[in-house]
């Protein structure tokens, strides 16, 4: 649904032991250069002892995969054997020709049959707010709840579990996908005994029951509150469930979730970064989420997860950057000796297609309304043009053709003909035009598209939100292929379930599995395509691309094993495929 960009009723201070500030264990303020040095300079000096001592005990591989077929998307297609040293790749071949590196201490795995790629990275999810749902709220969106029947049902079963007076709380739910919105009496029938609270997947709605509006202390008589927050009222003009924006959902929050701690911050990205690990992913980004002074406990905090993470602040935290920039920081180098690495800066350019407020060139469909961008073209410009003058990259959320018009004209006045900072994006540039595809290219800038929207709203874009001939043009991957432009992949998590495999598999056939319907059919792109969209072309739009992506002589051992071969089933079937194990840095995160 793409409102994680900018969603931000998680990090509200209320929320919060200590304020937002101290999410993950700083209480507030930056840390100082002086703090920060020290500890990238512990840290490395600390890693460069253990590695020689490691290369002077022994010369062979201290891992070889054998047994099965190894796509390494560098050299030949397929290899049989692929040997790490020092969680880097020491080498990629035939199983006979890399026997040669088994010692006795070399750790031996049997592929039996299976698949492995590169490490497959989501290169736009919000980590941070994505985990605090995975961890404190119930799922009850599409993905585990495809039909109303089976959501009313799990809710009721919810409610007979639940002892009476406590919070039913749910989150994830798509009103376009799940039946449209509940009724006050419709959550009123699944307990008067329990408030009652579901979050819709779009981040700017919820609805609620009487037991929730009576301990939220909601009056019936209750107007706009400050910040825009308001509650829905039906034909009668009384109360109806629904509650819009964030400060009114604030009134509900602070009774469910209490205060999180950093402890709480701590476990919920590990448990949802091993939750990552098992859909098969090795790195997350997050664009614009993370705030400058999460850094250092993050990077701290990023050893003891299942998979790499990186991040981008936001433009109007650009300054906390100050003390990390140099030494390739904010440009893809990891923070210290951690699996933590910053890319680029973030600016979120216009809002959702799917609530009309991704601003367009031409009205939606049955409207007159074409959105409106964030930000006045000038100002835009103004910020991109900031950014450049740190040296580093722009990610900038445009979802409507106008914003993408107004972020290329910034980028091309800030940037041209200037090299070195890195990969500028456009993230989801989901309504592109045939013409700015080919601008991106002479710009060198890429997009970055949520190929979920097709998945689960191609439909309703075709039907509801764009008409047949503009939707068939969304999320414009084939366009890209045909222009020479490498595009990349993502979930926008937690806007769309995570998983590579059903980005893969959308990207190839095009599919909307709300109705089955192949939309735009013209923009299918090729299996190798898709998968250089979710390892080697998101490594480089991660400032990565020379340690991560392929699998070649030593870049870093991140490697994904399928149960599967993608190349040996239909591609509708690429979603359905069992991920076997991750690995990250030659170390084994996940197995099945
Ligand atoms: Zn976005
Ligand atoms: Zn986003």
């Amino acid at each position: 649904m793409c409102q994680g960009c900018f969603n931000r009723l998680f990090l509200r201070d209320e929320l919060h032991s200590g304020g937002m500030a101290g999410l993950l264990g700083r209480a507030a303020g930056l840390p100082t250069r002086r703090a920060f040095v020290a500890y990238s300079v512990a840290t490395a000096s600390a890693l460069t002892v253990g590695s020689a001592s490691a290369f002077a005990a022994d010369e062979g591989a201290d891992l070889i995969l054998r047994g099965g077929t190894i796509r390494p998307l560098a050299g030949s297609a397929v290899a049989s054997a692929l040997a790490v040293k020092g969680g880097k790749v020491l080498a990629v071949g035939d199983e006979s020709a890399l026997s040669a590196l088994k010692t006795s201490s070399t750790r031996v795995v049997d592929l039996a049959g299976r698949t492995a790629l590169p490490g497959l990275i989501d290169p736009h999810c919000h980590t941070l707010l994505a985990s605090l749902i995975f961890e404190l709220l119930d799922d009850v969106g599409y993905a585990k709840y495809p039909t109303r029947e089976r959501l009313g049902a799990h809710l009721k079963q919810k409610a007979a579990e639940t002892p009476k007076g406590q919070w039913i709380v749910g989150s994830n739910f798509d009103n376009l996908l799940q039946g449209g919105d509940f009724t006050l009496a419709e959550l009123d029938a699944v307990s008067t005994d329990h408030p009652i609270f579901v979050w819709y997947t779009n981040g700017h709605d919820a609805c609620v029951n009487s037991e929730a509006l009576t301990i939220a202390g909601i009056p019936g008589d209750v107007g706009e509150l400050p910040g825009g927050g308001h509650f829905g009222r039906g034909p009668d003009g009384k109360l109806d469930g629904m509650v819009y924006e964030e400060s009114a959902m604030l009134k509900f929050a602070v009774h469910f979730l209490g205060k999180i701690t950093p402890d709480v911050a701590a476990k919920a990205v590990a448990d949802f970064t091993q939750h990552i690990a098992s859909v098969g992913n090795t790195m997350l980004h997050e664009p614009g989420t993370i705030r400058s002074e999460w850094i250092e406990p993050f990077a701290k905090l990023s050893n003891t997860l299942a998979c790499r993470t990186s991040a981008s602040v936001m433009v109007d935290d650009v300054k906390g950057l100050a003390p990390y920039l140099g030494r390739g920081l904010g440009k893809g180098a990891p923070v210290g000796d951690s699996l933590f690495s910053l890319y680029g800066v973030k600016i979120v350019g216009d809002g959702s297609n799917q609530t009309e407020t991704g601003a367009q060139t031409r009205p939606y469909l049955n409207s007159s309304a074409k959105g409106s961008p964030n930000f006045h073209p000038a100002e835009m410009k103004r910020m991109v043009a900031e950014v450049k003058a740190l040296g580093l990259p722009v990610q900038i959320h445009c979802n409507g053709d106008y914003t993408i018009d107004i972020a290329l004209d910034a980028i091309e006045a800030a940037y041209a003909g200037s090299t070195g900072h890195g990969v500028n994006r456009i993230e989801h540039s989901t309504m592109a035009r045939p013409d700015q595809i080919l601008r991106m290219k002479a710009l060198g800038v890429q997009p970055s598209f949520l190929m979920n929207h097709v998945r689960l709203y191609g439909a309703a874009y075709r039907d509801q939100i764009f008409g047949t001939e503009r939707a068939a043009f969304m999320d414009p991957a084939g366009a890209c292929v045909k222009a020479g432009l490498p595009f990349t992949l993502h979930t926008d998590g937690p806007c769309s379930p995570p998983g590579p495999l059903a980005l893969i598999s959308t990207a190839v056939t095009r599919r909307c599995v709300i109705d089955n319907s192949v939309v735009g059919p013209d923009q299918a792109v090729s299996l190798d395509d898709a998968i250089r969209a979710v390892t080697i072309d998101a490594a480089r739009q991660l400032g990565q691309g020379d340690r991560l992506g392929s699998l070649e002589k030593g870049k870093e051992a991140d490697f994904t094993i399928l149960e599967t071969d993608p190349y040996k089933v239909s591609p509708d079937a690429i979603a359905d495929i069992k991920v076997s194990e991750t690995w990250v840095k030659g170390e084994r995160k996940f197995a099945a």
